[in-house]
């Protein structure tokens, strides 16, 4: 998997992805990450990309010829590959599990991060990407949600975590949110590990995890515990 992300930060991308998971997939090869500045691409001799909102209000857009040049230019090395574009935006869909999932089926992902006020509309219709935000609120930038976009990706990738780690018994992978896990000592602070997780009795082990799991999406998430009874 081939990661793109277009930035005005490349730097926070960089520095990020090396560590975990993330860090660990980059060393294997399974991952590889292409930071780039959108600013290398303005045309002018301060290396300006922004400028005020026609119509006015306040704040000023990112200008559209920076983001088309430094895409153009990012399709033309990348080849044909199978791509996908997503525009970082709280206009989009809300990411989750499942477009992680269907994401990480890509060779390349290019991550289109705004800031300011966002990017010139134009440059939006020319690239066509796929709208995709992280919640109902609005951060500063688009590097957050590209990072976390890139995190959730790469744990769906084979190889990406290690043999003790299983993307396959976490939250959302089934439907539902996991069930409490301990580890050692098996008594601390007076509160001790469930007594039936000590017992070696895998069946057992399952049963209590299943109902643990089903009690704490029914508690938490009342909405995903409607949608997994109804599956
Ligand atoms: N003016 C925009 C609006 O009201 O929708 C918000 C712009 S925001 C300050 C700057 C950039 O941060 C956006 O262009 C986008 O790339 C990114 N961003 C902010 N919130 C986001 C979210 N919830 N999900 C994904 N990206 C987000």
């Amino acid at each position: 998997m081939n990661y793109h992300v277009m930035t005005l930060f490349p730097e926070l991308i960089e520095n990020t992805v090396n560590h975990s998971i993330t860090g660990r997939a980059l060393k294997n090869g399974i991952i590889t990450v292409n930071a780039v500045n959108i600013r290398d691409y303005s045309q002018n001799k301060t290396h300006h990309v922004d400028d005020y909102i026609y119509g006015g209000g306040s704040g000023m857009l990112i200008q559209a010829e920076p983001v088309w040049l430094c895409y153009q230019d990012l399709i033309k090395k990348i080849g044909n590959g199978n791509t996908r574009v997503l525009y970082m935006s709280p206009r989009g869909k809300t990411f989750n599990q499942s477009i992680a999932n269907a994401l990480a089926h890509n060779d390349n992902i290019i991550f289109l991060c705004g800031h300011y006020e966002g990017i010139d509309e134009r440059a939006i219709e020319l690239i066509n990407p796929v709208h995709m935000s992280i919640g109902d609120f609005v951060l500063t930038g688009g590097e957050l949600p590209a990072i976390l976009m890139m995190d959730a990706i790469t744990r769906q990738l084979p190889g990406a975590l290690g043999s003790d780690d299983s993307a396959l018994d976490e939250s959302f992978y089934n439907g539902l949110l996991e069930y409490p896990q301990y580890t050692r000592p098996p008594k601390y602070e007076g509160l001790s590990v469930p007594e039936v997780l000590l017992s070696g009795n895998h069946k057992l082990i399952e049963e209590w995890r299943r109902t643990k799991a089903l009690e704490i999406t029914k508690n938490n998430r009342p909405d995903m515990y409607e949608r997994y009874i109804k599956k």
